[in-house]
C-alpha cells in the first residue's frame, strides 16, 4: 500500500527524497506543492522533474483519507464523513458564516471520554488520528469548497471541538497544528485555531509552553464537583480545583481569552445559582463562555434548556462582566452539531436528509 505525504514536515519530505534527489531544494518545493497549492496528484507538481514525479507516485498517494459522504444543511453546514485508510470513519463539519468560514476538525475517531451528552462518547475510542489524517481534514474541505491552492479569500478558523479530546492525543495534535500554520504551506494563523479540551490538566500545562499554539477552549458545563463527575467523568480524574489552578496559571497572549463551552441542559445545569457559581468560579481567569443549547437526540437523557432560561443564564454572566454568547446550533438536521458527531452514514438517517442530496447528485449541482 502507498504510504501517504500529507501530515509530513520538510524535514521529513527531505528525507524520503535523499535517495530519489538530494537537491536541497527539492522537498521546499513539495512542501508548497502539497500544502500551500494543495495539489490533487502528484504529477501536478510540474516544478519538480518528471522522473522524480513518476518515482514518487510509484511509492506515494498525497493523502490516504477520502470523502465517503457529505451531507448539507439548509443553512449552509456541511457534514462531511471521511474514510481512513483502515476504513475507520470519522468526520469534519464546514460551517460558512458571515464574516469568516470554520472548519470542525476531529482529531480522534470516537472518543474515549464518555461526556453524558455527547453522542461522540457512545462510539467510544477507535483510535488516535494521525497528524496527517487531521491535516487532510483541512486539505480535503478546502478542496472540495474552492478547488486545489485556491486560498479562502476571508481565511478559514479551524476549531478542534470534532470527534475526540485532543490533548489525549498531543503529539499528533501539536504537529498538526504546526504543519497547518507554516508560513509556505497552508499559512493559517495559530489564533485562528481553537483547541477545545474536556480538561485534561497535564495537556493544558504542557500546551501553555509551546512555541506555536492554538486558542484555548474549556469544555465546563458544571461548576460542582458531584454534578461535573456525573456529566463528564474526567472530572473524576481532574476535579474542579486543578482545573481552575490550570487555567488560573495559564499565561495569555494579548487580547487572549480562555473560552468555556457550557452546554445548557434542562433543570440540569441550568438555574441562576448555576450561573452565580459559574461567576465564582472564573474569578481570576479572563474568560469568554459560549452556551451551547444542548442538542437532544433519543439516545441522550437530557433535554434542552427553554431560549428563556438559557437568555437569563446568558445576562446574569454579562451583569458580571463575563462576555458571554449563545452558540446557535448548526446542521442539527444533518447530525452535525455540538455533541451530535457519531460518524452516521445516510441509512442511519433516515428522515433527517431531505435536504441533503447525495454526494454524486451534489456534484452533479
Ligand atoms: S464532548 Fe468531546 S470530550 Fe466529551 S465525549 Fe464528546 S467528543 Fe469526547
Amino acid at each position: 500500500m502507498r504510504e501517504a505525504l500529507l501530515g509530513r514536515t520538510r524535514g521529513e519530505l527531505k528525507e524520503l527524497l535523499k535517495a530519489r534527489d538530494p537537491k536541497p531544494y527539492r522537498a521546499h518545493q513539495l512542501f508548497e506543492a502539497l500544502y500551500r497549492r494543495r495539489i490533487r496528484e502528484l504529477q501536478a507538481a510540474t516544478d519538480l522533474p518528471a522522473s522524480l514525479r513518476a518515482a514518487l507516485s510509484e511509492a506515494f498517494v498525497i493523502t490516504d483519507v477520502e470523502i465517503a459522504d457529505v451531507f448539507r444543511a439548509s443553512d449552509g453546514t456541511r457534514r462531511y464523513l471521511l474514510r481512513l485508510r483502515d476504513g475507520v470513519l470519522v468526520e469534519s463539519v464546514w460551517l460558512p458564516e458571515p464574516y469568516a468560514d470554520t472548519i470542525c476538525l476531529s482529531t480522534q475517531a470516537g472518543c474515549p471520554l464518555a461526556c453524558a451528552f455527547c453522542m461522540t462518547a457512545r462510539l467510544g475510542l477507535r483510535r488516535n488520528l494521525e497528524a496527517g489524517e487531521i491535516v487532510a481534514q483541512v486539505w480535503l474541505i478546502l478542496n472540495d469548497i474552492y478547488g486545489p491552492g485556491v486560498r479562502p479569500e476571508r481565511g478559514v478558523n479551524l476549531v478542534l471541538m470534532g470527534m475526540g479530546e485532543p490533548l489525549l492525543n498531543y503529539e499528533n495534535v501539536l504537529k498538526a497544528i504546526r504543519l497547518l500554520c507554516e508560513p509556505r504551506g497552508m499559512n493559517i494563523s495559530q489564533r485562528r485555531i481553537t483547541l477545545s479540551t474536556a480538561g485534561v490538566v497535564p495537556g493544558i500545562r504542557r500546551l501553555a509552553h509551546e512555541p506555536v499554539r492554538p486558542e484555548l477552549a474549556i469544555s465546563l458545563s458544571a461548576t460542582t464537583n458531584a454534578l461535573r463527575d456525573q456529566l463528564m467523568p474526567i472530572n473524576r480524574r481532574w476535579p474542579l480545583e486543578e482545573l481552575q489552578a490550570a487555567c488560573r496559571e495559564y499565561p495569555l497572549r494579548r487580547n487572549e481569552w480562555i473560552s468555556f463551552e457550557y452546554v445548557m441542559l434542562d433543570q440540569v445545569n441550568d438555574r441562576e445559582e448555576d450561573a452565580r457559581r459559574l461567576i465564582r468560579w472564573l474569578r481570576g481567569i479572563r474568560a469568554k463562555v459560549n452556551l451551547i443549547p444542548h442538542n437532544p437526540a433519543p439516545e441522550l437523557p437530557f433535554a434542552a434548556s427553554p431560549e428563556a432560561r438559557v437568555l437569563r443564564f446568558q445576562h446574569i454572566l454579562r451583569a458580571a462582566g463575563i462576555p458571554t454568547f449563545i452558540r446557535h446550533p448548526r446542521g442539527r438536521e444533518i447530525a452535525a452539531a455540538c455533541g451530535q458527531l457519531a460518524a452516521r452514514r445516510r441509512e442511519d438517517l433516515t428522515g433527517l436528509l431531505a435536504s441533503s442530496p447525495p454526494r454524486d447528485a451534489a456534484a452533479r449541482e
